[in-house]
């Protein structure tokens, strides 16, 4: 291979060209989807076919000069409507308030210096650096391009990687995969390759989430259910001589009462209050699909670096080939500091100072001293790379001295398959200088290095010794050559030495691990590093029992472990997919982190792809999660957020299906009790608009209960209504049915107007139940007054269905007097009572947590 000669250091706009330039091309971004327009919405909900068949209702009872039944079928109808508007609309902004936090950003050069910018700044002229893993943020010619492929997939929907070259064009969405590359952005926006196509997918409506798919699935069911039994209580309406007109208005009545018509509002107010409340914990849910998924997350595959540890790094420890150890001790980036060698300081060594050079040189990374927004030195890019930086310095050696006396001419860049990286440098002589470092597997042995076996050895146990102590570890050689110098293959190197590389645990990380035991969720340890490193800081994270094994994926395939494996190690990217495949068929939902490039694949096909702010773009734009902060606790608290979103909709399902089979079950028997017509139409659908209107939306909102990541997930097999809430319900439906029916008998024998009494009782005993199915308060915590406040107006509201004479007129109903409120409000706290009851009596549950018997994946 020929040496590619690297072109002048490219210079970069201004900041103030750069604005001057932005206000004319506009921002680099693809047209937004049009917003949806007020009136389609409102024409999606009426074309519901529930509110379809109220609608039909209101033409029959309008016909009939029925003027009461046609207001409150009205008012349920504009009710409903607005209710599932609003609802659409927050649901439309959590998405869009999200788009904008996980916006993708970029490298460019302004004033002379390398910063990362939002990518939709970017403006023609500007110069950007690109290396892998990264997505081309705008149209760019290249100017210098080294190993560089792209994968254009986008595009071109072709995914084997392109090379590109100096001068080629590279496009706006492509994805970098191997190498790096500067090019100045010649199109930008709307006129680049991604606005082109961007402009023919725009207006696709986003789909609906799975629980939103299986909840419709539910609401068929059930609405099909409810058509039957009322057309039982129109037959026998019919039989007992009553109106057809009548009655067919009171059965449909009955079916809007019976299903839960607000259960798509409360989905979604649930949906957009969960991504809103997560991404406030700075874990930003890409897609509305990811907040509910979370909630039945068994398995988080973890990638070591940078989540359970700082991902902020230093040379601890370095060995040359005189087999003497030196210490490094410095504060995190900054140059400053020093070497050791049995805890005093010495000059270094020109041993040391030739392995610092080269790694400083082997080294796509830069430090940035201190300024007004960071304390620190920061590091850009690799933070591994950029620890070396620090280590040279350490060295005293001068960094930019360095670099500028041995010009880059040839590399070959890092990946994670190959595990090194070479660069070949024009030493002032004119001869070339060819570093290699690596993993100690991938550097320490024949044909890339040569010399004696005693030196390699005793720097291979060096390696191990680090590793053990849970250090990540790179051997470098380097060698002088005047030809042509092969860099994917090099061979013949010298071998310089190795670095120990701590990157310290994060404090909060044994404490987490923890956390997500506690939650039932498997905490698994993927990582590319060494077995020993691998199980030291497993150990430390009480992963590893005694005789767990660590898997290693360079001599198994680690697939067939995945039942019983916690830790895997030297894992090669698609292996991670082999993992999470396996995991999946065993019936886990599994959360995956990872920031590479090569990670992207594996992001997808985990069920929850969770990628670290911090990481690549690809990763980022793959992901279904993103953690601006990079710690991994940020997911148990998502996990949370999730589980708490179901709660919530057993929650809603549990209050508002008892109402619904309480008012078919009263209209079905109270003719045989002596309540011939139980019920007006326009009484039920007020009952229904109180009962499921505000509180039912607002039981959404609910706070988590406390025990949320103190119980094993849910079985994702497990249908809405399963774990006994079908039967809750129906034991719910069935004790508001004996108490209205029993106070209606009592009234009606007293000579009362047992009617209003009914229709009291009915209204006030399901929000008792609202009351008595909230989470359980953690003293202290957040409460849910939207629900008080709905409860006390529609409760208010119910009473005044008899109170007023208004309402007496519209809803057909009679004047009770206060000691029959009272006695109707009193008997209507019994429902909420036997609820609250059975709660208590099972609190002490010992099921089997789901989590570690899954069945096979069956559910979608
Ligand atoms: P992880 O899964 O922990 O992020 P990686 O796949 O990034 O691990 O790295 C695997 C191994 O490759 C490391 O243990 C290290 O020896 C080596 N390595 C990592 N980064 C670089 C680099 N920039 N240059 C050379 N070698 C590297
Ligand atoms: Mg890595």
């Amino acid at each position: 291979m020929t040496l590619a000669q690297a072109g002048p250091r490219p210079a970069g706009l201004s900041s103030a060209e750069a604005t001057e330039l932005l206000s004319v091309h506009g921002p680099n971004a693809v047209a937004q989807p049009r917003p949806q327009r007020l009136p389609s919405r409102i024409l999606r909900q009426l074309t519901d076919p529930l509110v379809a068949l109220l609608i039909a209702a209101a033409v029959v009872t309008t016909a009939l000069q029925d003027l009461t039944d046609t207001i409150v079928i009205a008012l349920v109808v504009v009710l409903n409507t607005s209710i599932g508007v609003v609802q659409e609309v927050r649901a439309d902004r959590a998405i869009a308030a999200l788009d904008r936090l996980a916006a993708p950003t970029a490298r460019a050069i302004r004033d002379g210096n390398d910063v990362v910018i939002p990518a939709a700044d970017l403006v023609p002229g500007d110069v950007v650096r690109l290396e892998a893993g990264d997505v081309v943020p705008a149209d760019l010619q290249l100017r210098d391009a080294f190993r560089f492929r792209l994968d254009e997939a986008a595009l071109t929907g072709e995914s084997v990687p392109v090379e590109r070259k100096p001068g080629d064009e590279s496009y706006a969405g492509t994805v970098v995969v191997v190498g790096r590359a500067t090019g100045e952005v010649v199109r930008t926006g709307p006129a680049s390759a991604l606005g082109r196509i961007a402009e023919l997918v725009v207006g696709t409506r986003p789909t609906l989430t799975p629980l939103q798919r299986r909840l419709a699935r539910l609401s068929r069911v059930l609405g099909l259910t409810a058509v039957v039994l009322s057309g039982v209580v129109f037959a026998l309406g019919l039989l007992a001589g009553r109106e057809v007109v009548t009655m067919a208005v009171t059965a449909v009545s009955l079916v809007v009462a019976a299903v839960p018509e607000s259960l798509p509002a409360v989905v979604t107010l649930a949906l957009a209050l969960g991504a809103h409340r997560m991404a406030q914990a700075r874990a930003i849910p890409r897609r509305l699909h990811a907040v509910e998924t979370l909630g039945s997350v068994t398995v988080i595959a973890s990638d070591k670096t940078g989540t359970l540890t700082e991902g902020r790094m230093a040379v601890q420890t370095a060995a040359v080939t005189d087999a003497t150890r030196y210490t490094v001790v410095g504060a995190g980036y900054s140059p400053a500091g020093e070497v050791r060698h049995d805890a005093e300081p010495v000059d270094p060594p020109e041993m040391l100072r030739e392995l610092g050079r080269a790694v400083l040189l082997c080294n796509d990374a830069a430090l940035l001293p201190p300024d007004t927004d960071h304390p620190q030195w920061t590091a850009v890019g690799d933070p591994l790379e950029a620890a070396l930086i620090a280590f040279a310095a350490r060295c005293r050696l001068d960094v930019d001295g360095e670099r500028t006396a041995h010009p880059r001419v040839a590399e070959h860049p890092f990946d994670q398959a190959q595990r090194r990286m070479v660069t070949v440098h024009q030493n002032p002589d004119g001869s070339h200088l060819i570093v290699c470092k690596g993993a100690p597997e991938a550097v320490l042995h024949e044909p890339v290095v040569t010399g004696p076996p005693a030196t390699i050895m005793a720097l291979r146990t060096a390696a191990a010794d680090m590793a053990a102590d849970g250090l990540r570890v790179l051997a470098v050689a380097a060698a002088v050559a005047d030809g042509s110098v092969d860099v994917a293959n090099p061979a013949g190197l010298r071998p310089l030495g190795v670095v120990g590389i701590g990157d310290p645990l994060r404090a909060g990380a044994p404490d987490t691990a923890a956390m997500f035991a506690e939650a039932g969720v498997r905490l698994v340890l993927i990582t590319g590093d060494h077995p020993a490193t691998a199980a030291a800081i497993a150990g430390r994270l009480g992963l590893l029992d005694r005789d767990d094994q660590v898997i290693n994926g360079d001599t198994g395939a680690p697939g067939d472990a995945a039942e019983h494996a916690r830790v895997y190690a030297r894992t090669q990217p698609e292996q991670k997919l082999d993992i999470i495949s396996a995991l999946q068929q065993h019936g886990h939902v599994v959360a995956m982190t990872g920031d590479g490039v090569n990670d992207a694949p594996a992001l997808r096909r985990a069920d929850i792809g969770v990628a670290m702010g911090g990481g690549t773009e690809v990763a980022r734009q793959a992901a279904d999660l993103v953690l601006v902060d990079d710690e991994l606790a940020t997911v148990a608290h998502a996990i949370g957020e999730g589980r708490r979103i179901y709660d919530n909709i057993r929650r809603f399902l549990r209050y508002g299906l008892s109402g619904g089979t309480a008012e078919i079950l009263i209209m079905l028997f109270g003719p045989f009790l002596g309540l011939p017509v139980p019920l007006l139409p326009a009484q039920i659908l007020w009952v229904n608009l109180l009962t499921h209107g505000l509180p039912g939306v607002a039981l959404g909102a609910e706070p988590a209960s406390p025990d949320v990541l103190k119980r094993p997930p849910r079985s994702p097999q497990e249908s809405v209504l399963g774990d006994g809430l079908l039967r809750d319900v129906l034991l719910g439906g069935l004790a508001i049915t004996l108490t209205v029916l029993g106070a209606g008998v009592v009234a009606h024998h007293q000579g009362r107007p047992w009617q209003s009494v009914v229709f009291v009782v009915l209204g006030l005993s399901q929000l008792g139940v609202a009351m008595a199915v909230r989470a359980r308060r953690v003293h202290g915590g957040p409460g849910n007054p939207a629900l008080i406040v709905a409860v006390a107006v529609s409760a208010l509201l119910q009473v005044g269905g008899v109170l007023v004479p208004v309402l007496r007129e519209l809803l057909g109903t009679v004047a009770l007097t206060a000691p029959e409120l009272l006695a109707c409000a009193a008997v209507s706290l019994l429902p909420g009572i036997g609820l609250l009851l059975q709660r208590r009596l099972r609190l002490t549950p010992t099921k089997t947590p789901p989590a570690q018997t899954p069945s096979p994946h069956t559910a979608p």
